[in-house]
């Protein structure tokens, strides 16, 4: 760990901006710089912050990830979709057809 008192980053509590103050205040509550709120500087929380900030960049990557893959099982089911209509009407055809040739058959075969 550093020997001399490391900054602590972290979010305001009410408007999410990121601040930035020395680690003496951890636990102290503070006036934000930017909505003028008093928020929480969290303790010893460089580390936290820091797993937080590739927590989140993890989650984004994932989310990113599963939107992308959401897209393309979509795209699957949309083509298969069709796919699955022209085989449906391919053997509704082919299905007339069968009763057709059947009856012509069974004409003959009385004749
Ligand atoms: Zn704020």
């Amino acid at each position: 760990m550093q020997t001399s008192s490391p900054d602590i980053v972290f979010a305001c509590a009410h408007c999410s901006t990121s601040l930035v103050v020395d680690a003496a205040a951890a636990g102290m509550t503070l006036d934000c710089q930017k909505c003028g709120k008093p928020t929480t500087v969290p303790a010893g929380s460089i580390d936290a912050a820091a797993d937080n900030a590739v927590r989140i960049s993890d989650l984004q990557h994932q989310l990113k990830e599963n939107a992308s893959q959401r897209t393309e099982i979509t795209s699957y089911i949309n083509q298969l979709s069709i796919q699955l209509h022209r085989w449906q009407l391919r053997l509704q055809s082919l299905n007339e057809r069968q009763e057709k040739l059947e009856a012509e058959l069974a004409g003959l075969s009385r004749g």
